[in-house]
């Protein structure tokens, strides 16, 4: 009798995760149709020079225009990409689009660096550096020191000498950079920034949206900035929406700002049209420091 109903009880919690493992595989075939008939699309956000108002950068977003759903952000789908096979041709779709645009924009004379948001499973894989290699030479108008790749720090978690490794050879070989995203956020520990060959650090949009209300968010801002500074690196504050945040960053001698008080991020199309305006509402010389937002 109780040997009949611990059977059953399997047989129920067996058939409850076939049932979550087969919704996750529709969800991973649905992405993976949606890529091979062109449902994805890259926005892009410019980065800021907050000290000379200038458009420095770009970071490339990807969004799923979806049929039904409409534009779907990534949080509703990368999830379910990460840590499966489909991190890699996601990924690599990605990287192949951002070259054929900076093509595009060389080509009009936009000669701006852009960021690719890369996984932990695609810089790991076998070959990062071979197959990059490949894609970047079918689009060789486009030098190396125009791409940057922005990694989380939980991407070197496992192996810190592995992620340290690929960075270096990427780094040599086609002069392409790197940025610890959302720094701060996860298990980090000092020691990913000292031994992860990063030129860039991205405040976390969290510390700054509260710097300004919370004072241990500004402490951790200004500690972050200083040890940039430190390390002769360079720092970008995610997150910068209102004039106040600018100043403040500014202050503390962080000059690089991504956020929406600058822009959303916008469709390619929308890219040169927006840089031009920017730089002809902000070529008058500044009586102060203090950026229009
Ligand atoms: P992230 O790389 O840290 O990108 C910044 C996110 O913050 C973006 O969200 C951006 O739209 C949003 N953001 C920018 N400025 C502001 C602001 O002032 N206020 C607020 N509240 N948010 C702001 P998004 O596009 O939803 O992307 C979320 C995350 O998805 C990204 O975080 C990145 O980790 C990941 N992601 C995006 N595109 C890709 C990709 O092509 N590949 C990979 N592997 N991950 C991606
Ligand atoms: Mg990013
Ligand atoms: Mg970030
Ligand atoms: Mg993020």
């Amino acid at each position: 009798q109780s040997k009949q109903a611990g059977r059953n009880r399997y047989t129920f919690f067996d058939s409850v995760l076939d049932r979550k493992e087969r919704t996750k595989r529709t969800r991973l075939e649905r992405i993976q149709s949606g890529l091979a008939q062109g449902e994805f699309i890259l926005y892009y956000q410019p980065k800021i020079d907050m000290r000379t108002h200038e458009v420095v950068g770009l970071e490339a977003l990807i969004r799923w225009n979806h049929p039904e759903w409409g534009m779907l952000l990534p949080g509703r789908f990368l999830p379910d990409v990460e840590g499966t096979e489909l991190a890699i041709p996601l990924g690599e779709w990605v990287i192949e689009t951002v070259l054929k645009q900076q093509e595009l924009w060389l080509s009009h004379d936009m000669e701006l660096p852009v960021s690719i948001n890369i996984s932990g499973e695609h810089l790991q894989q076998a070959e990062f550096l071979e197959r990059l290699t490949k894609v970047m030479n079918r689009h060789s108008t486009v030098p190396g020191r125009l791409i940057e790749f922005e990694i989380l720090e939980t991407t070197a978690l496992n192996d810190i000498s592995r992620v340290s490794d690929i960075m270096t050879a990427c780094q040599k070989a086609l002069k392409v950079r790197f940025a610890l995203d959302d720094f701060g956020t996860g298990y980090s520990s000092l020691t990913y920034f000292k031994r992860l060959p990063a030129e860039t650090l991205k405040i976390d949009q969290s510390f700054v949206r509260d710097m300004l209300q919370d004072p241990e968010d500004l402490a951790i801002v200004q500690g972050l900035i200083g040890l940039t500074t430190a390390f002769q690196r360079n720092v970008v504050a995610e997150g910068v929406e209102t004039l106040e945040h600018a100043a403040a960053l500014l202050e503390m001698g962080c000059f690089l700002g991504q956020g929406y008080g600058f822009s959303k991020p916008m469709p390619a199309d929308k890219v040169e049209k927006w840089v031009a305006e920017y730089h002809q509402d902000n070529r008058q010389p500044r009586v102060s420091s203090i950026p229009q937002l």
